[in-house]
Order: structure tokens, then C-alpha cells, then sequence
């Protein structure tokens, strides 16, 4: 498997990292299966996070008695300083470790997070404190928005970022990465396969998409994977490189263009919604509805939304403001017929 430098720290991590996201919704005995098969085929770096149910004990148990050969980061989305030390020593006692190489705050996605983060005894200070004692190497931060991302990576104030990188995405990533670059930042790419998405098509698709991902400029893409076959098809991408040919880009483009024009990527940008709609949540449930099966919860989450899609006048602002240029109201539309009980 290939390695890269992760920016400034200098520690070499394969350039297909494991993405922990996906290993609570499988058994303890096949995370621990499949964590370690991607560490035999030369993965050697594991992405979690305390708000990814019981993915850091599972990541714990997997690499017990292999913790030298991996990189871990791990994450809180915890805003209040308190509760985000007290996560990190959560990490520390769930993965069975004394220390995390990598530590972020998880999704700093508002304006007024990252001034929170910034400020004097902020999350920016806890992680300090926790690099001090020696709990955490290295600093960084995840988040997909565009305009927050650019501003939190141009503070100079971290080691590393974890942001979405993939084909469908890429008008917005390609401004954002270069600056991190400059910065001799690592930089983890999540959201290869565009959350998901890019799995709905073939698996020459997903194979496609690795690769391209790989070939950017980052350190690592990290790819949830919860079976041996998946982990066996995906590390394919970091072991056998090669960039993509002119015809295989373009089947490439085509696919993710037709994806992007229905692809919610949870950016918020269309809120707030007059009538109250909670937008990228109804599609997230959608999502979880048709992709995952997960009809009842989907249902019942639904269900307990104040406002549902009912409460739509059609206003359009919400698609005025979408970067993405969504039919925002066809797709609610199209949501409430499967989400809706009655
Ligand atoms: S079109 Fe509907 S969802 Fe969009 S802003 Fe208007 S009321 Fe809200
Ligand atoms: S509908 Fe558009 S603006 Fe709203 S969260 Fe999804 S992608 Fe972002």
C-alpha cells in the first residue's frame, strides 16, 4: 500500500485509511475481522470518532495487540470545553490507548464554532492542554463547509484537516485544498465515495472514484468499510495506482454530474426555510430510507419532526440559496411520499 506524509506531522499514513463510520452497524467479531484484514493488506490508519456509536471500542479491540501499527484520529463534536476533554479521555480509555496521534474537532461547521474553538480557553486551548500532557500528538479539525473550512485552515492553527473530497464535489474542495497544501497541512479526505452516493452506481464507479480520490493531492481518503470484500476491493486503489485514463474520467464525470443534480451533501446553506423545515435532515432520513432500508426509524424520525414538508409554500428561497442548484422542493416532495405514514 502507499504511503504519504500527512503534511507537518510527518508520520507516513497509507493512502486508503480506514473510515470507522460504518462498524456499529456490524457484530464486534466482524469489525474486528475487517479492521484487521485492512491492516494486513497495509492500512495504516483508522478514522473514528466518539458520536460514531461504539466505533472506538470496536477500533480498540481490533488493534489491541497491533497499536503499533496504526495511526488513529479520532473526534468530538463536543462545542463546550468541558465535555470535549472529558471526550478525549473517553477516546483513550474506548480505544484502549494511551495516546491518540491525531485529535479534531469534529464538523466545525458555523462561524460560530470556530470562534468558540479560536477563543482564549476555547477547544483550540483544550487541544493544546491535550497535546501537553501528551494524550494527542497532532491538531486538526474536520468540516465540509467551504467558506468556514477556508477560514479555520488559514488561522495556520492546525496540523491537519478532514474534509470532503470526491468526483462530485470537486468544484468545491479545488479552492480549498491548495491553501491547505500551502500550508504543508495533512490532509484526510472523507466522503471518497461522496457519503455514499458513488456506492449506488457500479463498482467500476467506486473503483474509479478511489482512484481519483487517491490521486489528488492528499495524504489519505478514508473509505468506511464493513466487510472483507469491501476492505479486499477498496485498498485495490492505494496498492495498485494508477491515474485515471482521459475515458475512464469521463465516465467518471458523467456519473457523478448525474448524481450531483439530487445529491444533498448537508451543507445548511439553504436554511433557514421561513416555514421551519429542517431541509438536509428530511434528507438524510430520505436517505436512510432508500439507501439503508432503515424504513421504520426513517419513519418514526420523521414523524417527530415538528415541521414537515406539509408546511411548504413553495417559496423557493431555499433553492435560491442551495450552491448546488437542487430541486429542493421536488425532493421534499418526493421524501414526504416515502416518509410520510399517513
Ligand atoms: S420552498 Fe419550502 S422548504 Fe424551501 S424555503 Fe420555501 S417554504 Fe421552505
Ligand atoms: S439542499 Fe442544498 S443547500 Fe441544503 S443542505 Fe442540501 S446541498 Fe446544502
Amino acid at each position: 500500500m502507499l504511503k504519504k506524509r500527512l503534511g507537518r506531522t510527518d508520520l507516513m499514513v497509507s493512502v486508503i485509511g480506514f473510515g470507522g463510520l460504518i462498524i456499529p452497524r456490524i457484530s464486534t467479531d466482524e469489525a474486528i475481522s475487517v479492521v484487521r484484514r485492512a491492516l494486513e493488506l497495509g492500512v495504516n490508519f483508522i478514522d473514528t470518532a466518539k458520536s460514531y456509536g461504539d466505533s472506538e471500542e470496536k477500533v480498540g479491540m481490533a488493534i489491541a495487540d497491533r497499536r503499533d501499527q496504526c495511526i488513529i484520529t479520532s473526534k468530538s463534536l463536543a462545542d463546550n470545553p468541558e465535555n470535549f476533554m472529558s471526550d478525549i479521555d473517553l477516546g483513550l480509555k474506548r480505544l484502549s490507548t494511551n495516546k491518540i496521534e491525531l485529535y479534531q474537532i469534529h464538523n466545525l461547521s458555523s462561524k460560530d464554532k470556530l470562534e468558540k474553538t479560536l477563543k482564549s480557553g476555547g477547544l483550540l486551548d483544550c487541544l493544546k492542554s491535550a497535546k501537553k500532557s501528551g494524550k494527542i500528538d497532532f491538531i486538526g479539525f474536520s468540516g465540509h463547509k467551504k467558506d468556514i473550512l477556508i477560514e479555520a485552515i488559514c488561522t495556520d492553527e492546525f496540523d491537519f484537516v478532514e474534509m470532503p473530497i470526491n468526483v462530485v464535489d470537486r468544484n468545491v474542495w479545488c479552492d480549498v485544498l491548495p491553501l491547505a497544501i500551502e500550508r504543508d497541512m495533512g490532509v484526510i479526505a472523507m466522503k471518497p465515495l461522496a457519503g455514499g452516493a458513488l456506492t449506488d452506481l457500479s463498482p467500476d464507479i467506486i473503483s474509479l472514484s478511489l482512484r481519483y480520490a487517491v490521486q489528488q493531492d492528499i495524504s489519505t481518503a478514508i473509505v468506511g468499510m464493513k466487510s472483507i470484500a469491501e476492505v479486499e476491493q477498496n485498498t485495490k486503489a492505494g496498492i495498485d495506482i494508477k491515474p485515471l485514463s482521459k475515458d475512464e474520467e469521463k465516465t467518471l464525470f458523467d456519473s457523478a454530474d448525474s448524481l450531483s443534480k439530487t445529491f444533498c451533501r448537508q451543507c445548511e446553506y439553504c436554511l433557514p426555510c421561513d416555514q421551519g423545515l429542517d431541509i438536509p435532515t428530511i434528507f438524510i432520513l430520505y436517505k436512510h430510507f432508500t439507501r439503508f432500508g432503515a424504513h421504520e426509524i426513517s419513519r418514526q424520525r420523521y414523524s417527530a419532526l415538528k415541521v414537515k414538508v406539509d408546511s411548504c409554500i413553495g417559496c423557493g428561497k431555499c433553492e435560491e440559496r442551495c450552491p448546488y442548484q437542487l430541486p429542493i422542493r421536488e425532493m421534499l416532495r418526493l421524501a414526504e411520499e416515502k416518509l410520510a405514514t399517513n
